[in-house]
């Protein structure tokens, strides 16, 4: 049996298929989210890709912001199940999820059976979220994909203090107008999304094992910043950005089935 999840984000588009709710046979992202038609895209692809036809697919799900508006899908899912079946499946231990896209934030607890008991959320403020990245990144005129090992090489994190992303990009531009080094003011970059998330797991308490899902997730230089600030080691997997996709094909197998 054959079915896909959809997870329609704020800036990414993502996509998984899976055989027999077990094997992960093609996942797609594409950078276009809410309001555009990357979702579409996203099905598409998977079916060109594996030579499928629609009528070989027997469930789509979908997930995240964009689910409601996306009318390709059998059926529709909370992100947080969605997350909490995707990460369960990747990495059977975890207790805490640390989710960071790239609108929002969410902390989620699961029991050992991977079910979720309960979450936090910050989707009021940027700042702690991937937009917090993208527009540093997009100031600095660096690839999202650099920040990682800029930040891992810096000697001495800056200190960014400023608790709004509008300020803290005029507190980026004087400091390196000041002399401060482009890594170390990358790292506190880096080091201040990690704290915004570290306060939110704080509030809802750390049970290992924690798992970090998410784009944000692939920048080790945020996960760096998790393991100082909370003292345990944060996983990820190079699926991590997909576990919502992964969560609702998942769930499509479960409804199938
Ligand atoms: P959403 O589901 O809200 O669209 P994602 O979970 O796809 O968000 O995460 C998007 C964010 O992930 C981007 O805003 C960006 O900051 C970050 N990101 C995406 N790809 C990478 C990468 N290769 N390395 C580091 N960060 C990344």
């Amino acid at each position: 049996m054959y079915t896909i999840g959809i997870d329609i984000g704020s800036t990414t588009s993502k996509g998984i298929l899976l055989k027999d709710g077990k094997e992960i046979v093609a996942e797609m992202l594409i950078v276009a989210g809410i309001g555009t038609n990357g979702a579409k895209q996203v099905l598409e692809e998977i079916l060109n890709q594996q030579g499928l036809s629609d009528e070989e697919i027997d469930y789509v799900a979908a997930t995240g912001y964009g689910r409601n508006t996306f009318s390709f899908a059998d059926g529709k899912v909370s992100e947080l199940s969605c997350h909490a079946k995707g990460v369960h499946y990747l990495y059977p231990d975890t207790r805490t999820i640390i989710d960071i896209g790239g609108q929002d934030a969410k902390v989620m607890q699961l029991n050992t059976d991977g079910i979720l008991l309960n979450f936090l959320m910050n989707d009021k403020c940027a700042a702690g979220t991937g937009r917090f990245l993208d527009v540093m990144s997009n100031i600095l005129q660096l690839p999202i994909e650099q920040l990682e090992s800029k930040a891992r090489s810096s000697p001495e994190p800056a200190r960014i203090s400023s608790t709004c992303t509008v300020f803290a990009e005029s507190e980026v531009i004087s400091s390196l107008a000041n002399g401060e080094k482009l890594e170390n003011v990358i790292a506190g970059i880096c080091i201040s999304v990690a704290s915004r998330a570290a306060a939110l797991v704080k509030r809802l308490g750390v049970k290992e094992s924690v798992f970090m899902s998410g784009g944000v997730a692939l920048n080790g230089g945020v996960r760096d910043g998790l393991e100082k600030e909370l003292g345990v080691k944060i996983h990820y997997s190079d699926k991590s950005q997909m576990t919502g996709a992964l969560g609702a094909a998942l769930y499509a197998y479960e409804k199938k089935k």
